[in-house]
């Protein structure tokens, strides 16, 4: 099974140069016939400016057709789904869109659609059993790819998925290292060193974050801004760093295992030593849901921040909350 090996860390992303047009005609290619059966409209829109991008196709595939499969099914016969590209040049970003004329998706529902093998208790799922494996899957293969998936969905309207990654691939020391996946015990030993040497820094930054590829490019991209960086792989392992090493500032991605950026941050917040409580939190994500920007802000963090981050603007508002601190 796919998402038991993503999480085993054994799954390794193979790069190399895809045709966005036959990404497309492949993907499509799988749900063509139902979609005739079902009397469904297919349409797909381009305004892409390039023609290639660099990703793992194989994934890549496995993530279209798992969110077109949805949309079929979930859309009554004579509706319409569609596939629309589109590329940001400014981010160096590509969006893939998969909107249909279904039947939408309940937000409570949508909270629920990501967690894999937790049943969603709707006559949805009994109609549709599989989709959330389908989409913890989709969201795992995105994260790897440094990206996010976005849900847009109305009840009775429709949904849209929307999976942005970056253009390239991302540069990452683990890529041609013989680590595969370091376990939690030399986890602990890096941040043992990390700590000592670095506790105090006035430009002290934790990263809390579970994918190897993040932490390298935010890591060195900050260590090159002449920060101070020390990273927690997950929400436990980030409040108790937070205390060990009192960053000047956090950043907190959401989706980590053993504890998410959610409780992490809420137990930091209800620290009773204002030193700790009062550091800045920003919260990253790779799933942006309609309502999480509020749920991370309520949960304590003071920013939001939807990956891929643009590595500009992260810094720019570390600066702002350092300064402010200041
Ligand atoms: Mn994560």
């Amino acid at each position: 099974l796919d998402l038991a090996k993503i999480e085993a860390g054994k799954i390794v992303l193979e790069y190399r140069q895809i045709s966005i047009e036959e990404l497309m005609q492949s993907s499509l290619r799988f749900i063509k016939q139902i979609a005739f059966k079902k009397k469904i409209k297919v349409s797909t829109n381009t305004s892409s400016t390039i023609k290639t991008f660099r990703a793992d196709e194989k994934r890549m595939k496995q993530i279209l057709v798992n969110l077109l499969s949805n949309a079929v099914k979930f859309t009554p016969d004579e509706g319409q789904i569609g596939l629309d590209v589109n590329v940001n040049e400014e981010n160096q970003t590509i969006s893939f869109m998969v909107w249909d004329t279904g039947i939408g998706i309940s937000q409570e529902d949508i909270d629920k659609l990501f967690l894999p093998f937790v049943q969603i208790d709707s006559a949805l799922s009994r109609q549709y059993e599989g989709t959330g494996l389908g989409l913890a899957l989709v969201n795992n293969l995105v994260n790897m790819h440094n990206g996010s998936v976005t849900i847009g969905s109305q009840e009775e309207k429709g949904s849209r998925f929307i999976v942005t990654i970056p253009i390239m691939e991302p540069e990452s020391k683990f890529k041609d290292s013989k680590i595969d996946k370091l376990n939690s015990e030399s986890n602990v030993l890096i941040v043992k060193e990390d700590v000592q040497e670095k506790r105090g820094g006035q430009r002290l930054i934790l990263l809390a974050e579970d994918n190897e590829h993040n932490i390298t490019t935010i890591k060195d991209y900050l260590e090159a801004k002449q920060f101070q960086v020390v990273v927690a792989r997950n929400g436990k392992q980030a409040v108790e760093i937070t205390h060990e090493i009192k960053p000047k500032l956090i950043l907190m991605d959401i989706q980590m295992p053993v504890m998410n950026g959610l409780e992490s941050t809420k137990e930091i917040r209800a620290s009773s030593n204002s030193k700790i409580s009062g550091i800045p939190i920003i919260a990253l994500t790779s799933l942006a849901m309609p309502g999480d920007r509020e749920k991370c802000l309520n949960a304590g963090a003071d920013e939001y921040m939807k990956k891929p981050v643009s590595l500009k603007n992260l810094v720019k508002t570390i600066n702002e909350f350092l300064e402010k601190k200041a």
